[in-house]
């Protein structure tokens, strides 16, 4: 066991953010343990901080986003050394035997995957997440940082930046894709980039003029104002393919007009509010609405090396330990530009 120093919240409330220290588990021979640098703050940790969704419980270590040096390793490890530059996602253990574990979806574990904070680990173990000095990971579920992406910007990547490649990969973005992307925050500005570098016509629709010239800057060809039917009915017909970032509950018979014939809306900003459409919609064009989870670990890989190669960077604000409940309510109050990173070297 190793002693390390971690920021816990002890309820949904903000202010019960405090240092504590945790134990890490002594390696297994197939496991890696991590100087965590940075940790990107995602808007999943605030959920579970506030007990909103599924599975939570209080106290908790958030933290999904992590990126580090490998500090030691077991005695089966074979993909990583010490002082490799490393990333750890949304999960950290998965059966590894099941259809999808096979196929490289662990996401889909009919096992049950384990997350990387707030859900029992295989040995019943509650674990915990990357607001820490340390974190000790099986090797299959450790990611190698390329040498041009730097730790700090690569830590959005390991949630955000997959939730978004993810689904411009499952769909098949390219050259010939028209595609539109609602929202420009912490999903949205990764998506755009991603979705350019992949070849994509890619517009951003948004409620204001704030954002438009970011939206180019991230690679954007175009931004269009959504206020009124009259906006809607403009673009009727445009887009083949919509990747919805914002977590809000949308007008979405409006939405769905902008799809072409055989169009898909993809769901990767989630609210717990219902979402509601009338058939009558897609029927007409045949189109699809659906939505993405995360990558497995080979597509989160690719992802990184993709983000590498083609110079994607996260656009993030860095903050102390002490500044993360701060952070969450500005993240909030849509007050994030446009991802959060904690440099863990202030967990004192
Ligand atoms: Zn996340
Ligand atoms: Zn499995």
């Amino acid at each position: 066991m190793q002693k390390v120093k971690a920021l816990q919240a002890d309820t949904s409330d903000f202010s019960s953010f405090h240092q504590i220290v945790i134990e890490r588990r002594t390696l297994h021979p197939d496991d890696v343990a991590i100087d965590i640098k940075y940790c990107g703050i995602c808007h999943s940790d605030i959920a579970q901080v506030e007990g909103i969704g599924t599975a939570f419980q209080h106290p908790v270590v958030p933290g999904h986003e992590i990126t580090g040096i490998v500090s030691a390793i077991g005695s089966d490890v074979t993909e990583f050394k010490p002082g490799d530059r490393v990333g750890v996602g949304c999960f950290i253990d998965s059966c590894g035997k099941c259809k999808y574990c096979l196929a490289g979806q662990e996401q889909f574990c009919e096992k049950g995957f384990v997350s990387v904070f707030n859900t029992p680990d295989y040995d019943g173990n509650i674990t915990q997440g990357g607001y820490s000095q340390s974190v000790v990971v099986k090797q299959h579920f450790v990611l190698h940082i390329p040498d041009n992406l730097s730790l700090s910007l690569a830590a959005p990547l390991l949630c955000a930046g997959i939730t978004t490649y993810n689904p411009l990969k499952r769909y098949g973005i390219n050259g010939n894709s028209n595609i539109a992307i609602i929202g420009l925050g912490g999903l949205g500005h990764i998506a755009v980039q991603f979705a350019r570098r992949l070849g994509a016509n890619v517009t951003v629709l948004g409620h204001s003029e704030s954002k438009r010239s970011e939206a180019a800057q991230f690679g954007a060809s175009n931004y269009e104002i959504l206020q009124d039917e009259n906006d809607f009915d403009r673009l009727s017909n445009k887009y083949d393919f919509i990747l919805n970032t914002a977590a809000v509950k949308l007008d979405l018979d409006n939405y769905l007009k902008l799809l072409t014939v055989n169009g898909i809306f993809c769901f990767v900003g989630l609210t717990m509010d219902e979402q509601q459409f009338n058939i009558f919609s897609i029927f007409d064009k045949q189109g699809t609405i659906t939505v993405s989870n995360v990558g497995g670990i080979a597509m989160t890989q690719e992802m990184l090396d993709f983000a590498a190669k083609n110079d994607v960077k996260p656009k993030i604000e860095m903050i102390s330990i002490d500044d993360v409940p701060s952070a969450y309510q500005r993240i909030l109050d849509s007050d994030v530009h446009y991802r959060f990173v904690i440099d863990m070297s202030t967990l004192k």
